[in-house]
């Protein structure tokens, strides 16, 4: 049986997955929001409306995806708990349907080194992962071959996905991603954008990770 979470991880995490869609990086009922805690995590039930969640709808999954509540868990905890279980650092991830990433996900287009900002992810380029039915492992084992060595990736016909130290941080790169899409988008309509070679991107990498040290 999962151990219970606290109130305050609990609001936080509605706070967030409300914020999300004020921000207008998701809207509905899609995406979905997990906080580590403890040994499991806490996520957002399947198919509810954010502003009408309420604590007691989150849902806590143990390690093994065992849920504790009154609701369904997200449909798409299996990709939750296999980043939690693979990624030590990650507190927080979060899973959108921006309109700009998406639309470029669509395309099956990751987005390449077109702006050094693409290094808020982690390297040089965001990828995009293969598409396979949402909810499923296939789907889960795509997105974190596509995460490797990366805190964001594109879902193929499908989304976005993020990962962060805290729910903060989620967000924040979640925003980030669908600026860099809107940008990336933006550029296409003119012509292919020129691109940062791996030399200019190993730089900017080095200086975003004595920037992240002084934060
Ligand atoms: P849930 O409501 O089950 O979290 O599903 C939303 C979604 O985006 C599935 O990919
Ligand atoms: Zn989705």
């Amino acid at each position: 049986m999962p151990k219970r979470s606290s109130p305050a991880a609990r609001n936080d995490l509605l706070r967030a997955a409300s914020r999300l869609n004020k921000l207008g990086i998701n809207q509905g009922t899609s995406g979905n929001v997990s906080l580590r805690a403890g040994d499991g995590f806490l996520i957002t039930p399947s198919a509810l409306r954010y502003d009408d969640m309420q604590p007691a709808d989150l849902v806590m999954l143990a390690p093994d995806g065992t849920p504790q509540g009154r609701r369904r868990p997200s449909s798409e905890w299996r990709i939750h708990r296999d980043i939690y279980a693979a990624q030590p650092d990650v507190q927080a991830i979060v899973h959108a349907h921006p309109p700009q990433a998406t639309a470029l996900a669509c395309l099956r287009r990751e987005i390449p080194a077109f702006h050094y900002m693409i290094a808020v992810a982690g390297g040089d380029s965001i990828r995009c992962a293969p598409y396979a039915l949402y909810g499923t492992q296939q789907l889960s084992d795509g997105a974190l071959t596509a995460l490797e060595g990366r805190t964001a990736c594109l879902l193929a016909n499908h989304g976005i996905l993020v990962l962060g130290a805290d729910l903060d941080a989620a967000l924040d790169l979640a925003v980030e991603v669908e600026a860099l899409a809107t940008q990336y988008l933006g550029a296409l309509q003119v012509g292919e954008p020129a691109l940062l070679s791996a030399e200019e991107m190993a730089a900017v990498l080095e200086s975003f990770s004595e920037y992240r040290l002084l934060s």
